[in-house]
């Protein structure tokens, strides 16, 4: 039987639901249950494909490819359990939907409404593939008392009847805030957004309390009294020193076993959470520390980059080392030569990461040229391997006006948009002037790495695959030219048409990917890439 936990938030956003709903998870887990979170996004566009990095942060990839929401980023660190298409919707998706057949005729006549019609297909899309696993966790977007939440609440409260008492749980996270003028944590919000939630119909069975200081007992006790809530349902949850102590801290508070008793289910024993304990003295008690500058445009939001930071601090936690992430503007180094020098000499690594758009690009290429030329560990990703690509161009193989057609109309595409590509849904074309929405290559490719190359050694494998999120790519016609600058092609695609791999067999690490690795790393199975990035920079910690 699959059960279900829905997890909805109240008083404030950015409480960490979905760390929270990640963690919840990783213990049933680790308690031995099959296990997916989901995400509910009341928001109207179709996915996030198209929203700013810099209001949305970053946009996480599946393998099957779909763009989704950074959520599913944490909830596949933490349980290892790859994420899917079907694992994220919108209420666009949903209307969209909805809309699309009601034009083809489907509803036969009848009034189309949000009851039934819309909080149908949020049920549907709940219970869909849930076949063999033991919990399914929704998380619902937004926080109690947002109009757009309102037919997912009622969604859920609907499958609370269907799914029957043992089938479903509601967790409620809130904040308690301490009141520093009269010294005390104050209930008052977490018992105000649990009437909002029970006007919706929905009693929670479990509260999760965000706080800044330990929450007393006697506060707890009001707490479950106030809002009909067992005193042991009652989590206090204070801030972690690292995310990945989360899951500790929450089993401490007794956080899956209230869940579990929630459903009627005996807890049992402890379960064996050795590779959080192990993960957590990696992080806490590092051997000694690198400064890893990367080089980017949205570096005033941390959450545009938040994988790419994740799969970083996974590097660390490989080499037992604290990597501190210099964010630098890509735009700060277009002023000149000598400033980009001065503020990429303390870094032990330079990475350029993926973007789109032509700001900031000559600063990413003399960041690509600095690290070149001074042997500094590199390494791009996506549109990072693309400014690798023209920085060779431009500088080691004489090619003056080397660009990227994404920048506008040139006269040398070192990189131009794809046109064809092998799917799995079969060839795809592309052509100029078509959608930007849902038009790029998407999701995870099989790619071939080069016999004696240096990623053959860091992967210990010929064949790998990888998820992509690009519209151009390195226009092969250049690769004798690159090549005989230094840049070698080592990993491409299986039918050898798209480059996937570039990388400099003359200095000690740079290496360039046309996908995203910091999307499939873990902090229990660091992606291989950056752990060796890390102890490249770890080396030349010891050099400078
Ligand atoms: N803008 C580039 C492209 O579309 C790179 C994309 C990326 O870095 N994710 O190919």
């Amino acid at each position: 039987m699959t059960r279900f936990i829905f997890i909805t938030g109240g008083v404030v956003s950015s409480l960490g639901k979905g760390l929270m709903a990640a963690s919840l998870a990783a213990l049933l887990q680790a308690r031995g249950y099959r296990v997916r979170i989901r995400k509910f996004d009341p928001y109207l566009n179709v996915d996030p494909g198209t929203m700013s990095p810099y209001q949305h942060g970053e946009v996480y990839v599946t393998d099957d490819g779909a763009e989704t929401d950074l959520d599913l980023g944490h909830y596949e660190r933490f349980t290892g359990v790859p994420s899917r298409q079907s694992d994220n919707v919108t209420s666009g998706r949903i209307y969209s939907t909805i809309i699309a057949k009601e034009r083809r005729g489907d509803y036969l006549g009848a009034t189309v409404q949000v009851i039934p019609h819309v909080t149908d297909a949020i049920k549907q899309f709940a219970r869909a593939e849930t076949d063999g696993l033991d919990f399914v966790l929704c998380e619902i977007g937004g926080t109690v008392g947002d109009i757009e939440s309102l037919p997912f609440m009622e969604a859920i409260r609907q499958l609370r009847n269907d799914l029957g008492r043992n089938g479903s749980v509601f967790v409620h996270l809130t904040l308690v805030p301490y009141i520093a003028a009269a010294g005390e944590l104050k209930t008052k919000p977490t018992q105000h957004s649990v009437r909002d939630l029970t006007a919706l119909g929905i009693q929670p069975d479990v509260l999760v309390c965000r706080c800044e200081r330990p929450l007393p007992e006697s506060e707890r006790a009001k707490i479950a009294l106030f809002c009909n809530v067992r005193k042991e349902a009652v989590i206090p949850a204070l801030d972690a020193r690292t995310i990945y102590g989360v899951p500790l801290q929450y089993h401490a508070e007794g956080l899956d076993a209230a869940v579990l008793d929630a459903f009627g289910i005996a807890a049992g024993p402890s379960p064996n959470l050795g590779r959080w304990d192990d993960i957590v003295d990696r992080i806490g008690n590092p051997e000694g520390e690198v400064t890893i500058g990367v080089v980017g445009k949205y570096t005033g939001l941390l959450d545009a980059y938040k994988s790419l930071h994740e799969a970083l601090t996974h590097g660390g936690i490989a080499n037992r080392v604290k990597v501190n992430i210099r964010w630098l503007d890509a735009e700060l180094f277009e002023a000149d030569a000598a400033d980009v020098a001065a503020r990429l000499e303390p870094m032990h690594a330079i990475l350029v990461p993926g973007g789109f758009g032509e700001r900031g690009s000559e600063g990413k290429i003399a960041a690509v040229r600095f690290a070149r030329e001074r042997k500094v560990p590199f390494f791009g990703i996506c549109l990072g391997m693309q400014m690798a690509c023209i920085e060779g161009a431009r500088n080691t193989a004489g090619i003056d006006q080397a660009s990227t057609t994404e920048f506008g109309p040139t006269t040398e595409p070192v990189v131009g948009l794809i046109t064809e590509w092998e799917s799995a849904r079969g060839r795809q074309i592309r052509e100029a002037g078509g959608d930007l929405g849902g038009t790029m290559r998407l999701g995870a490719f099989p790619a071939k790495l080069a016999g004696n190359s240096h990623v053959r050694g860091i992967y210990g494998a010929e064949d790998i695959s990888e998820r992509h999120r690009h519209r151009y790519e390195v226009n092969i016609h250049y690769r004798e030219a690159l090549e005989d600058g230094g840049l070698v092609f080592s990993g491409m695609s299986p039918d050898g048409s798209l480059p996937e791999i570039v990388e400099r067999p003359d200095h000690p690490w740079f290496v360039g990917v046309q996908f995203h690795p910091e999307l499939k790393s873990k902090p229990f199975d660091p992606h291989p890439l950056f752990a060796s990035f890390v102890a490249a920079a770890v080396r030349q910690s010891r050099l400078v």
